[in-house]
């Protein structure tokens, strides 16, 4: 969404370079819609969507809380305001001396997806609520998980009960059902697993309360995406359906849904040409590509609306590069992306829904090129 803030901002500055712009007023009205969709989850903000500091301070100050994925977004989020007791240490691979770090900073709830990493809490971070993370099929996400993170139910129960031997407290389950989840009744199928697991677990006597109901909230890209209102009824009917008027506490941890459609990239084009005379295929190359913050590109799997000064010309589709060294820095070949047939060398494009996993994803300085910058208004 290129706010008529995000507008004025171009206009005026005229920053040189690529550069993402964020409108803190969408990513506050992001964050009012969530509560309301639903309002008896706890937010936890997932930091690594977009770090920035004004971002974290004004969630902060709306009652935000956060998943961090580093002793660094710990320390993140407690720069922005927030206490130790609204921070989630969510990422289920960490070094035992980083939980002994967080643990000292006043963390108490980690995500563990196997039995080896409670061990490391139950050493380093002794009494923290713990909850198991449990893998989804990722099915209906357009930027999908995979296998990496989580465990099978059966064997959550195994953490599960592992834990509270230890002396941890055996919090809770969670899950994500994949970045970019378009499809409602992905939570559903979810939510049916953390039952199985609370049911095992109570069984033995240990009753868990929380289920971590992750990410997935999708950004509008070129289609459109059901309301966060469609998202709190569908997961607000999955919770009654599986666990009926005895509701757990639940937390939502919303990354790209949160401030996805509240930055803009301002981008320029460099070149535009073509590789034989017969050849009609344009090539159009941008002063920003995957090593510049478009990481997720990757396979195409996310394709950004791109606005230009000349969208009323007519369009044809061209491959879209970056400017980088590197034959991998295609952004658009396999499907080829309609732009206008007028767009020409030193034109400005919009690169729009830019607002998460960008900036913290741009290269150091490959090929010399500079980190992509980032204003916060
Ligand atoms: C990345 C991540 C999120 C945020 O996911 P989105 O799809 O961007 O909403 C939430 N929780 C965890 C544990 C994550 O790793």
């Amino acid at each position: 969404m290129t706010t008529e803030r995000i507008i004025d901002f171009l206009n005026t500055r005229r920053p040189d370079g690529p550069c993402l712009v964020v409108d803190l007023d969408v990513v506050r009205d992001n964050f009012t819609a969530f509560k309301r969709a639903l309002p008896q989850s706890a937010i936890y903000y997932a930091v690594k969507a977009n770090p920035a500091p004004e971002i974290l301070r004004m969630l902060a100050s709306m009652g935000s809380n956060f998943d961090a994925a580093s002793v660094t977004e710990v320390e993140m989020a407690l720069e922005a305001g927030a206490t130790p007791d609204r921070i989630s240490f969510g990422n289920t691979i960490k070094k035992e001396r980083d939980v002994a770090r967080a643990h000292a900073l006043g963390v108490s709830m980690f995500a563990v997806d196997c039995v080896e990493e409670v061990e490391k809490i139950a050493r380093s971070a002794p009494g923290s609520q713990v909850f198991c993370r449990v893998l989804t099929d990722g099915e209906g996400a357009e930027w999908p998980l995979s296998r990496k993170f989580g465990c099978a139910p059966s064997m959550a129960v195994d953490v599960l009960r592992h834990s509270h031997a230890l002396g941890l407290e055996a919090h809770g389950v969670s899950f994500h059902v994949g970045s970019q989840q378009t499809q409602l009744n992905a939570w559903d199928r979810a939510l049916k697993d953390a039952r199985g697991v609370f049911d095992a677990l109570a069984g033995e006597g240990i009753i868990l309360k929380m289920v971590n109901m992750g990410g997935g909230f999708p950004t509008r890209y070129l289609k459109d995406i059901p309301t966060a209102e469609a998202y709190g009824q569908a997961i607000f009917q999955a919770l009654s359906k599986h666990f009926g008027n005895n509701l757990p506490h639940t937390i939502i941890e919303p990354g790209r849904g949160m401030v996805g459609n509240a930055g803009v990239i301002k981008a320029e084009v460099v070149l535009v040409s073509r590789k034989a005379d017969n050849d009609n295929l344009r090539w159009v190359y941008l002063d920003i590509g995957k090593f510049g913050g478009l990481a997720e590109t990757m396979d195409e799997a996310i394709r950004y609306p791109i606005r230009t000064s000349r969208d009323n010309d007519a369009f044809e589709p061209c491959v879209l590069a970056g400017p980088t060294c590197d034959s991998a820095d295609v952004l658009y070949e396999k499907k080829p992306y309609p732009l206008p047939i007028s767009l020409t060398i030193g034109d400005e494009v919009l690169i729009e829904g830019t607002g998460a996993y960008t900036t913290t994803y741009s290269s150091v300085a490959f090929n010399g090129f500079e980190p992509l910058k980032s204003y916060v208004i």
